[in-house]
């Protein structure tokens, strides 16, 4: 359970993280290191060189952004869920960040570590993509920006080039009425969602008229439930028409559902429709 041998630097800005990165052949980010240093421990990555990030303050906060909120990369999940703008603005990250791991993961994990990471086991990147947001990046080319529902390309994989750093996250602000909700169905052990289900839903006049959901833990990327979404305009938002709508989820997998010794991809396809009938329920009741 020792890594093999690595050269550490500390970076003190982005500048110069982005330096480090881009100077040294296979170098890797070191943030929160809940996700790092045990695939370094178990041998599972051996980066010959670590560019701790952990001290470089202008990747720390939350702050207001338009009606939506900026995010550091920094930010630390605890520093999320406690956050009285992330509640206000967008209350269903407050939510999801809550629910991540336990104390202890939750007050050293980072939002950046946990999109660069993109396991799908992982509450954010669901919610981040059912919320529209975008993930800020810098490197050797300068800053830009990528939509949420294009930065998780695969299991561990992201739209990031190499010797870019994820900088902050750019959340929307939620319509003022619209309900939300996050439910996952935690892993006893680790707490990672074996399912997770967030949903945005806006409600006039007792019909839907828009909505956003979005599954993870089922494929190795979130699942935009567009199904789902579509089965809900326009139609009502009693009991059954969302039983209904849930339902539909099951034609939104594209056949690339995973499973393990835990949870079966079957059982997790089947969760999901309950999942998400429950984050439809919450969103409107929430709602209003
Ligand atoms: C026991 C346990 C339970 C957990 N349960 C959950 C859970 O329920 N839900 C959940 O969502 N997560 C869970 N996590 C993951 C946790 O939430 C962390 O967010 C995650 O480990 C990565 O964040 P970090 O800051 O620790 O990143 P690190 O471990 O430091 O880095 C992870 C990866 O991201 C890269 N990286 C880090 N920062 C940046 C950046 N700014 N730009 C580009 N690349 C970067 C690193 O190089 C590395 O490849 C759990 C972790 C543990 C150990």
């Amino acid at each position: 359970m020792f890594p093999s041998q690595f050269t550490y630097h500390r970076a003190a800005s982005v500048a110069e993280a982005v330096e480090l990165l881009n100077g040294n052949e296979g170098a890797k980010l070191l943030a929160g290191g809940h996700s790092l240093l045990p695939m370094m421990k178990l041998r599972l990555a051996s980066p010959p060189t670590l560019v701790d990030i952990g001290q470089v303050a202008e990747l720390k906060g939350v702050s207001a952004d338009g009606d939506g909120v900026r995010i550091g990369a920094l930010t630390t999940h605890a520093e999320i869920a406690g956050s009285a703008l992330v509640q206000e603005r967008a209350p269903v990250l407050a939510e999801a960040a809550s629910r991540v791991g336990d104390p202890a993961v939750r007050n050293r994990g980072t939002i950046g570590g946990n999109v660069a990471h993109g396991d799908p086991q992982s509450d954010l990147p669901t919610v981040l993509t059912a919320l529209g947001a975008t993930i800020n990046a810098a490197g050797q080319n300068g800053e830009r920006g990528i939509a949420a529902a294009d930065f998780f390309t695969g299991l561990l994989e992201n739209a990031l080039d190499d010797g870019e750093i994820v900088t902050s996250v750019s959340v929307p602000g939620v319509a003022s009425g619209a309900g939300t909700a996050y439910v996952k169905f935690s892993h006893p052990a680790s707490r990672y969602s074996v399912v997770g289900a967030a949903a945005i839903v806006s409600v006039a006049n007792g019909v839907c008229s828009s909505a956003s959901v979005v599954v993870g833990g089922v494929e190795s990327t979130p699942t935009r439930a567009a199904s789902v979404e579509a089965a809900l305009a326009g139609s009502g938002v009693g009991a059954d028409a969302l039983a209904a709508a849930a339902s539909a989820v099951s034609g939104d997998f594209q056949g690339d559902a995973m499973g393990d010794v835990y949870a079966s991809s079957e059982y997790r396809q089947a969760m999901a429709g309950v999942y998400v009938r429950r984050a439809l329920e919450a969103a409107v009741a929430r709602g209003g």
